[in-house]
């Protein structure tokens, strides 16, 4: 995992495995089963690299042998996933860590203000946990900066929030970081730019049409 030279707060999780699961994603051939398989793959081995750091507990157990001290997570993080696309990728980190709570976000954007509107938020209790916000495409950043607000406005500390996606585009990274530049980014790929509707490129097309066979 490598933080970016441009934008600090961005970390580019480059492992090998990460990586050639990503261009299975980017591929046009990649159908609707495999762009599954591929994205809850993805992102259990992107959860396994961002929790390094989460706090561990002792714990007296008994193992067939004898008593033991182990350890245990101490606090389980909250996994926020922004609707829709990130669905597809909520099943990977539920994997690894299955005693974490699952909140969502849903928004979308108004046409005609052309502002984000929330259309579900339900979230569980935070108290000090860390919170794993997860959306695989950071386009424009104004989704995911209102989904902040969000969570702000729930009580949850920016600090505390991991922000965990496949592919960044440098413009919502420069929005994003800019609103909340104590949050961290986690992202398998910093692509070259947004296209004329928005489109990160060379991305992976539109990743709720290709998860869910919408077009
Ligand atoms: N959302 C997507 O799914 N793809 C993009 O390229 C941009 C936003």
């Amino acid at each position: 995992m490598h933080q970016n030279d441009k934008f600090p707060s961005l970390y580019i999780v480059d492992h090998p495995l990460v990586l050639d699961c990503l261009t299975r994603l980017r591929d046009v051939n990649c159908d609707k089963r495999m762009f599954r398989a591929c994205l809850h793959d993805i992102s259990l081995l992107m959860t396994y690299e961002i929790s390094s750091d989460l706090d561990i507990k002792d714990v007296n157990m008994t193992t067939p042998l004898t008593e033991m001290t182990g350890k245990r997570l101490a606090r389980p993080p909250v996994i926020i996933p922004i609707l829709r696309a990130a669905l597809g990728m909520t099943s990977g980190v539920e994997a690894l860590i299955p005693s974490a709570a699952t909140g969502h976000i849903g928004v979308y954007r108004d046409e005609e203000t052309k502002k984000p509107v929330e259309y579900l938020v339900k979230l569980p209790e935070v108290d000090d946990r860390d919170i794993y916000m997860v959306d695989p495409m950071l386009a424009t950043g104004n989704s995911a900066v209102y989904a902040m607000s969000i969570l702000e406005k729930h009580g949850c500390d920016p600090k505390r929030v991991k922000f965990m996606g496949l592919i960044a585009a440098p413009e919502g990274v420069e929005t994003f970081s800019n609103a909340y530049p104590d949050t961290k980014l986690y992202f398998a790929a910093l692509d070259s730019h947004l296209n004329e509707k928005a489109y990160i490129v060379p991305g992976l097309g539109d990743a709720g049409d290709r998860l869910f066979g919408t077009t």
